[in-house]
């Protein structure tokens, strides 16, 4: 089974969680910038965070043989920083990175002025930059939220198809569905989306423009959770090409809108280190490709 997970934060986990992973089947991931749930005082900070993205990470999860791309942007939350505004400045720097393939994630937190202002902002990036979008939809408000994110979208004159809308439910599905736009759903542990009620929406709903995600970060949260999804998948009576096409051909053809996604293996500049740092304290996994 090949899974790639379009939304997870691997900066948070540890190197068990890539071997658990590698073993699970995960062969790809999508990393979007986040908040690092403490608050980054000045975007210097960003700054790291970013390198690290297109860097460090990708290095780490090539020694897994899963290859790692990114999504940058200023968060929604912080959006409402303004010791983080100017990180905006900063994206178009790294919107042209081999392996930054979407601008995210984007979106509303408590739908404040000021992130109206960096959501519109960012929109306006992806489409001078051409890049997809991904979209988080707040955890309260939900549905109000969601609509509020659709009008927005689409005030942007972005190309639907080119942008995820993500942590959907069972109420807010249909409409990111009918704009046009991809619908993320990530599946958790113990709170909202969980496998089973994933795979009853998609009985309902159809495996197009569908991307499941574990959305795994600092939170209690599993990074396994694309191949629970995959096994009740299974075990619903989806068949095995159900099953690729929603967690491995969906996120490939919603991120090669990038241009930029690059599944051949680890990134071409990855080698024994990271700018003279390895995560080896003794021998090293025999080499492995992302694809293999
Ligand atoms: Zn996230």
């Amino acid at each position: 089974m090949r899974l790639f997970d379009p939304h997870i934060h691997m900066t948070s986990r540890t190197t068990d969680d890539y071997a658990a992973m590698r073993a699970a089947g995960v062969r790809a991931l999508v990393e979007p910038s986040f908040w690092l749930g403490q608050p980054r005082t000045s975007v210097g900070s960003f700054v790291d965070y970013f390198d690290a993205l297109i860097g460090w990470e990708p290095f780490r999860a090539a020694q897994f043989g899963i290859s790692h791309h990114c999504a940058v942007a200023l968060n929604p939350k912080e959006a409402n920083d303004p010791r983080c505004r100017e990180v905006l400045d900063l994206l178009p720097r790294y919107l042209v990175k081999d392996r930054v393939v979407a601008v995210g994630e984007i979106g509303y937190d408590s739908m404040t002025p000021e992130e109206d202002t960096a959501f519109a902002a960012q929109l306006a990036l992806a489409v001078r930059h051409d890049l997809p979008v991904l979209v988080h939809t707040p955890h309260r408000d939900k549905a109000s939220g969601t609509r509020r994110t659709l009008d927005v979208v689409r005030e942007s004159g972005i190309a639907p198809e080119r942008v995820v809308v993500d942590h959907l439910n069972e109420l807010t599905v249909a409409a990111v569905l009918d704009a046009g736009c991809w619908a993320g759903f990530s599946v958790y542990p113990q709170t909202k989306m969980d496998e089973h009620r994933m795979v009853t929406l998609l009985r309902e709903y159809g495996l197009e423009r569908i991307l499941v995600n574990s959305a795994a970060d600092w939170g209690r949260s599993d990074p396994l959770k694309t191949r629970a999804t995959a096994d009740t998948m299974l075990a619903s009576g989806f068949t095995t090409a159900d099953v690729e096409r929603v967690m491995w051909h969906n996120p490939v053809a919603f991120y090669g809108q990038s241009g930029r996604l690059d599944l051949t293996g680890p990134a071409p500049d990855i080698g024994e280190s990271h700018e003279g740092n390895s995560i080896e304290r003794g021998p090293r996994p025999a080499a492995r490709t992302a694809a293999g």
